[in-house]
């Protein structure tokens, strides 16, 4: 398998995992063939008018992977690498996880190759509604609803949100997810990606008879996901020894509080390593050591949490990994080369399509409280997140100690034979192979 970057790579690296899934679960050839490329595909244009008045367009894309067990659901993500392979990859994977954890959606992604910081905040918004009327015609509730991901937010959702209300002459909460709360947003949503990543982690850590206190954590990447799984890991007992973003890694071997670092990244929208106040726990991170961002990868830790990008830990650095799990919280971290290195060394890997599911399992609480009108608050948002995701990695961790194979193995046997099973309830599948 080759290890080049770019959308194209990443979707065959990520449909090759496939082939041995299909082997173990015995699928037969309609099933392959309906899984090997996405049901839509539509590739858009966005004018830009920006704000010294000169005429910018830029690319985006809808893709709908996979719509047999209900409607696409996926993010959308403004970021300069976006191709239609990445996004097609991401939908994949979104239809993986929502049949993962049994939600009853298809997955689907959106994306705009785009650098969002070097827009000014009201380019953001007319590009923002102007990416939204160009899917317009394909999104929906019942059909695929769009959520954030990479550099989207509840802000940006909601100038969606307000934009499809404009199309369609009357509010549709239920189109998007991920909202602000005074527009239908579910309490919880922001932090629910980092929180069912612990949750999982939580479970492995329990199963194994391991106590948090005992275990060091080092995190790559501190944007949303990233942030909260630190703190709510934090305040749960793990030892956060370091803590990466795109340009540097904080490292302290008593242990960071996630908390002041993240509120002066916030204030200077960098990592710094000092946070200058009074209080004894904030100067506690005096002492911090500034590493280059690679770093974090190598750190001795229990724990590695990628929580930044795909194709990260691939056939170069993987032999650098410490760590003795890994943690994906970033869809696609991890290359399936450097995967096999990482199963080879006894190196166990929380996949991304079980630990990354918080997020889309509180959409899915969004979606239907848009639909019935019957609000959730932040603490049942949180049993009911809390319940899903320990039931079904219950379950993939139970299929991996029972078929012997690793958490993604387990994991894509759950979420590809729900698919599968969905495929035959429908009556397609001909063959008797
Ligand atoms: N972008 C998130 C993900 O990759 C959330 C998707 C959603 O809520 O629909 O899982």
């Amino acid at each position: 398998m080759s290890e080049q970057t770019g959308g194209a790579a990443l979707f065959s690296d990520a449909l090759g995992r496939l082939e041995a899934i299909f082997e173990r679960l015995g699928a037969n050839g309609e099933v392959r063939r309906r899984l090997a490329q996405p049901v839509l595909s539509l590739e858009v244009a966005i004018p830009l008018r920006r704000d010294d008045g000169a005429l910018e367009v830029f690319r985006g894309w809808r893709v709908q992977y996979d719509t047999i067990r209900g409607p696409a659901k996926g993010g959308i993500r403004f970021h300069p690498g976006v191709d239609q392979g990445e996004v097609t990859t991401l939908a994949f994977w979104m239809a993986v996880k929502c049949a993962v954890v049994g939600l009853p959606f298809g997955g689907g992604k959106g994306g705009v190759c785009v650098d969002p910081k070097k827009l000014s905040p009201l380019e953001l918004e007319r590009l923002s509604r102007g990416y939204l009327r160009a899917i317009a015609d394909v999104i929906g509730p019942d059909r695929d609803i769009p959520a954030p991901d990479l550099n989207t937010n509840e802000t940006i959702m909601g100038w969606m949100a307000d934009e499809y209300a404009t199309i369609a002459r009357r509010q549709v909460p239920a189109v998007i997810t991920g909202k602000p709360l005074p527009l239908g947003g579910s309490p919880g949503r922001i932090a629910s990606t980092g929180r069912g990543a612990l949750t999982v982690l939580d479970l492995w850590t329990k199963r194994k008879n391991r106590k948090p206190k005992d275990l060091t954590v080092a995190v790559q990447g501190f944007g949303n996901a990233g942030y909260h799984f630190a703190k709510l890991a934090h305040e749960r007992g793990y030892r956060i020894v370091a803590l990466a973003d795109s340009s540097r890694t904080l490292h302290h071997p008593d242990g960071l509080d996630p908390g002041p670092i993240w509120e002066e990244k916030q204030r200077s929208r960098e990592l710094k390593g000092l946070v200058y106040c009074d209080e004894p726990m904030h100067c506690a991170q005096k002492g911090t050591k500034e590493l280059d961002a690679e770093n974090i990868l190598s750190l001795d830790v229990d724990i590695l949490v990628l929580a930044a990008m795909e194709d990260q830990v691939k056939k170069d650095n993987v032999d650098d990994v410490q760590a003795t799990v890994v943690l994906e919280i970033a869809n696609g971290p991890v290359t399936s080369q450097a995967d096999e290195c990482l199963t080879a060394r006894e190196i166990v890997v929380i996949p991304d399509v079980l630990a990354n599911t918080g997020g889309v399992i509180v959409s899915h609480l969004e979606w239907v409280q848009n639909r019935t009108g019957e609000y959730l608050d932040e603490k049942e948002v949180n049993r009911r997140l809390d319940a899903r995701l320990t039931a079904e990695a219950d379950r993939v961790m139970d299929l991996a100690d029972a078929e012997q194979v690793s958490l993604r193995t387990a994991a894509y046997m759950q979420g590809i034979g729900r698919i599968a099973a969905a495929i035959h309830s429908r009556g397609h599948c001909q063959e008797a192979d």
